[in-house]
């Protein structure tokens, strides 16, 4: 579904990633790990058309998309939830999730996914009225996930869904994670948990220094002697 060949991405001249391939076929989640500054943001905003990659080529079902404007992606099926999740602070739950499905003219089209976001994520029903700005952190992120879900997307990019949300939360966004590939979207899903998330993935990229060291299955990653090292302290 998604195919990126030898992506390159600089800024200002210095490299970020370097010859990056990585490959997501329909239904699968992939995890893309690493430590800070590895290049993970960077390749998914690459990916999402919110950088310009210097060199490489990204397919996504079956046509390139590399250089295309971030709106021209998101309509052809790609959603993308960055770090900043970006939510409209001032404005409700509610809005917050209505620009979300902007890109469907028939007003039915645009509330079919509501039901989906709901039955994944109560606390939003319940919290509709409410002003996005004074939500919980794993609250927006739930929010920042279920406006992406109203673009209805083949394909769903997270970065770092876990990042500054307490344990029990993580593990209800990792499950919804799941819940939602289940559905039929296909999840690449950058994170620095990566023991956490290879519990729900098909398979694993592990990136330093923006290059792709490690790839395999979950289990082949999970049972690398330099990932058991770096990140189970074995
Ligand atoms: P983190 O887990 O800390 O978010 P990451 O793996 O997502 O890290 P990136 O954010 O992609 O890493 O950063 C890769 C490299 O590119 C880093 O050296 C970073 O300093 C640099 N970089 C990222 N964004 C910019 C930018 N807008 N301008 C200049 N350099 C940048």
């Amino acid at each position: 579904m998604l195919d990126v060949k030898s992506l390159t991405t600089a800024y200002d001249g210095l490299i970020a990633i370097s010859d990056i391939s990585v490959e997501v076929k329909a239904g699968e989640i992939v995890v893309v790990a690493g430590a800070n500054g590895a290049g993970k943001s960077t390749l998914l905003k690459s990916i999402a058309g919110m950088e310009r990659p210097k060199g490489g080529t990204v397919t996504f079902a079956g046509d390139r998309i590399d250089g295309m404007a971030g709106h021209l992606i998101t309509a052809r099926g790609i959603a993308y939830v960055p770090e900043a999740k970006r939510l409209f602070p001032r404005l409700t739950v509610a809005d917050n999730l209505r620009l979300g499905s902007y890109l469907h003219a028939d007003k039915a089209d645009r509330e079919a996914p509501l039901e989906q976001v709901f039955t994944l994520f109560p606390r939003l029903k319940e919290r509709l009225p409410q002003k996005a700005a004074t939500l919980s952190g794993g609250e927006q992120q739930m929010l920042a996930i279920g406006r992406a879900l109203m673009t209805r997307p083949r394909l769903l990019m997270l970065d770092e869904p876990s990042q500054g949300i307490m344990p029990k939360l993580v593990d209800e966004i990792f499950d919804a994670v799941k819940t939602i590939r289940d559905t039929g979207v296909t999840i690449l899903l950058v994170e620095q948990r990566l023991v956490e998330s290879l519990e729900i993935a098909d398979r694993a990229y592990v990136l330093q220094t923006g290059r792709v060291i490690l790839s395999g299955s979950a289990a082949e990653v999970r049972e690398n002697p330099d990932v058991r090292r770096a990140y189970l302290g074995i």
